[in-house]
Parts: structure tokens; sequence; C-alpha cells
């Protein structure tokens, strides 16, 4: 086609949630088939595309905490959580004929394969999907930590954050009918607001380096695209 995008790599970040689709828990094959058909149209177009699914939908380390595990233990079952969600997307990937690979930060032989920068820029350039799974390997952190740290290591262009409204409010639009959307945010005001977007830690990272970051609503059918192709959707996080 001749539509010419914005990006030249993007890294996508999926919450766990987002893959329950309408269901309580666990992933939806409907929601990873949707996903995988509008990552396709990134990929047609050319764009190179990495990945990143929280395991929300599974398990999360502080609600295991919260009643009662080790805190340590918990967050371990939430990173081997994303490795399960990043396993399903590369099949609906695969079966929608779009190459994927799914590298893990912590080794699991036979599986997945282990996170390496290099191979994983090796892949992207190749036009192959990245799914870097398993977080950042380290307890304490979030999947969006991840998603910005490995956006900067690849030299993604921006941290595409998919949510289910449609960018970032002076209050949550679900509860509050007289929320205002931000077009665009600076890193500083997000901190020092501290607007639930992302973790903060994930919000320093992008700061220091000098990484966009734009939340947007995921289930709008063609927003993805939209953004790629250089519309204005949903909130830009920026210097
Ligand atoms: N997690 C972790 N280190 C990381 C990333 C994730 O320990 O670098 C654990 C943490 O327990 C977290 C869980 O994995 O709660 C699932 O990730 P997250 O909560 O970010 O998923 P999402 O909210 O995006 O579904």
């Amino acid at each position: 086609s001749g539509q010419k995008p914005r990006y030249k790599r993007i890294l996508l970040k999926l919450s766990g949630e987002a893959l329950m689709g309408t269901e309580d828990s666990g992933i939806d094959p409907k929601v990873l088939d949707r996903m995988a058909l509008e990552i396709g149209q990134l990929i047609g177009i050319g764009v190179q595309v990495g990945l990143v699914i929280g395991g929300g939908n599974l398990f999360r380390g502080a609600a295991l905490s919260a009643a009662g595990m080790d805190r340590v233990t918990g967050d371990h079952m939430g990173m081997l959580a994303t490795v399960m969600n990043a396993l399903a997307m590369r099949d609906a990937l695969e079966r929608s004929n779009i190459p994927a690979l799914v590298m893990s930060a912590i080794s699991m032989v036979g599986v997945t394969d282990h996170y390496d920068r290099r191979k994983a820029v090796r892949h992207l350039s190749a036009g192959e999907v990245v799914l870097f799974s398993a977080g950042t390997g380290n307890p304490f952190f979030t999947t969006d930590s991840a998603a910005c740290l490995r956006a900067i290591e690849v030299q993604a262009d921006i941290v595409l954050k998919a949510t289910k409204v449609d960018g970032v409010y002076t209050a949550d639009p679900m509860k509050n009918a007289q929320a205002e959307k931000y077009d665009r945010l600076s890193y500083d005001q997000v901190l020092a607001e501290k607007l639930g977007v992302m973790d903060l830690t994930a919000i320093c990272l992008c700061r220091d380096h000098n990484m966009p970051l734009r939340v947007f609503n995921m289930n709008k059918p063609g927003a993805l695209l939209n953004i790629v192709l250089g519309e204005s959707e949903g909130t830009l996080i920026e210097e």
C-alpha cells in the first residue's frame, strides 16, 4: 500500500488484562486474533514491532503477596505469567502468518530464546515481531518498566501503551463524567501530578532517555494503525 509510516520501530505494551476480553481471567482467543490482525497491519506497511505483554490476567506479585505469599516468589509467578501470554500471542501471530519470536528475561531452554538485545534487533530488522517476556527478569518491577527498558535498548522510536480508555485524563473517565483528556503531557507533569498512566519508574526511564510514549485505546479498532500513520490518538507524553 502507499501508506507511509511515521515510525520505523515501535514497542507496543499490552496489559495482561487486555487479553481477557470479556472473560474474568485467562486469555480470550478472539482478542489474541484481533491483536494479531492489527499488529499484522503494521508489519504489512514495514513497521518493526517489539511487544511486551503483562501478566495481570494470571498473576500479580503484589496481589499474591497481599494474600500472604512471599513477594519475590509472587513476582516470579507474575513474570512466568507474562511468558505464557507471550507464547499464546506468538501462536496467534504465527497462525496469521506473521513471523514472531519470544525472548524471555528468565532462561527457559526449549521454550523461549533468552533475551539478547543484538539478536532482538536483528529479528526486528528482518520484520519479525519480537515478544519480550518475563518483564525485566527482576522482582519489584512491572512490565511497563520492562517495555520502556526494552524500547530504549533496541532504540525504538516510541512506546505505545494500550489501555481501555482513550488516553490520560484529569480524572478516571470511567468514574467521573467531567474528566478531560490530555492530548499531550510532559514527563514531569505525569510525575508531579502522579497521573496513573504507568508506574513512575517507567516514566523516569523514558524521561532520562528521551523516549516518547503514547497512551491509547486498543479497544478502538484501527487506533494502532492510525498512530503509526501519524494521526493523533490518545495522549502523547514527551519532554
Ligand atoms: N513482574 C516482575 N518484574 C518485572 C515485570 C513483571 O516481577 O520486571 C511481575 C510482577 O509481579 C507483576 C507481574 O509480573 O505484577 C505481571 O506484570 P504486570 O503487573 O506489569 O502486568 P500487567 O499489569 O501489564 O498485566
